[in-house]
């Protein structure tokens, strides 16, 4: 069984049920990671943290480097990921308190360009209309029942560049457009990890109405933080319970993401580019 892996946001830079703790560090052909990774056992399952902002929150969302922090994963043999997530309501009826698992995302950030594995001579296109794991989610979204939590079973999350909340205007058109919640990292996770035939979940944790609410103050730090207090503890429980839950194997096509998406002729990637690439490509060259 692959390992599982935990990426923590706001309020989550820690995982205290974690037992046999390693702390590794990692450099890839992207760079260095947010933070050290962790790991450890939980459940008797090989689990894998990292603090996307690392510990003590000292990288924002713009900076973090995300192809860094879902290619050490790979690296360590993860094959699942949840991602814990801080985020805003855009409608009335998901509340501040209650749990996402989100099921679609929209990218609204300056950084598409960069969030991918693929160009350096090997250009890949996957398939993404479906961006999370239906296998993993649907996990997910049971163990948050079952820890009786508040919970709606899918939501549209746009991510928006940051690292200034959004103005009002934005909040009302991203509203317009049917949009769910509102977070600023989600989206390239959720494509690397796919890039890199990693299940990816979202568990996001909602704070706040974001600015739009009239009956609610708009969001602040001091909001975002005090809810988020709140609902950590559920998120561990959820977490705990998810890890039980989860089958050994995974059936979902996350695993063959990459079969049908290469389109470089394989003869003319550059052996630099073959190497930066292994964990990811390695199979199909
Ligand atoms: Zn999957």
């Amino acid at each position: 069984m692959g390992r599982i892996g935990i990426i923590g946001g706001s309020g989550l830079y820690k995982i205290e049920a974690l037992k046999s703790v390693k702390k590794i560090s990692l450099t890839t052909p992207f760079g260095k990671p947010s933070d050290k990774f962790v790991t450890g056992k939980l459940e008797d399952k090989e689990v894998v943290f990292l603090p996307r902002h690392g510990v003590g929150h000292r990288v924002s969302p713009s900076e973090i480097n995300y192809r860094a922090n879902i290619y050490g994963m790979k690296k360590l043999g993860v094959e699942r990921i949840i991602s814990v997530t801080a985020c805003g309501s855009l409608k009335e009826e998901i509340k501040p308190l209650d749990f996402v698992v989100v099921d679609q995302f929209v990218d609204r950030t300056n950084h598409a360009r960069n969030m991918t594995f693929f160009g350096r001579g090997a250009v890949a296109h996957i398939v993404f209309a479906h961006p999370v794991c239906p296998e993993l989610s649907l996990v997910l979204y049971q163990s948050c029942k079952n820890t009786g939590v508040a919970v709606h079973s899918r939501g549209t999350y746009i991510n928006m560049e940051g690292p200034a909340f959004s103005t009002l205007a934005e909040s009302n058109l991203y509203r317009q457009w049917g949009m769910d919640i509102i977070g600023m990292t989600n989206m390239a996770e959720a494509r690397l990890a796919r890039e890199a035939e990693i299940c990816y979940s979202s568990l996001a944790c909602v704070t706040d109405y974001d600015c739009w609410h009239a009956k609610h103050e708009s969001v602040t730090v001091d909001m975002v933080i005090q809810n988020l207090s709140k609902n950590i503890e559920n998120a561990k429980k959820i977490l705990i319970e998810l890890i039980r839950k989860l089958p050994r194997h995974r059936e979902c096509s996350c695993k063959d993401a990459l079969k049908y998406a290469i389109i470089t002729e394989k003869k003319l990637i550059t052996e630099k580019t073959k190497k930066d690439l292994e964990i990811i490509i390695g199979k199909y060259l």
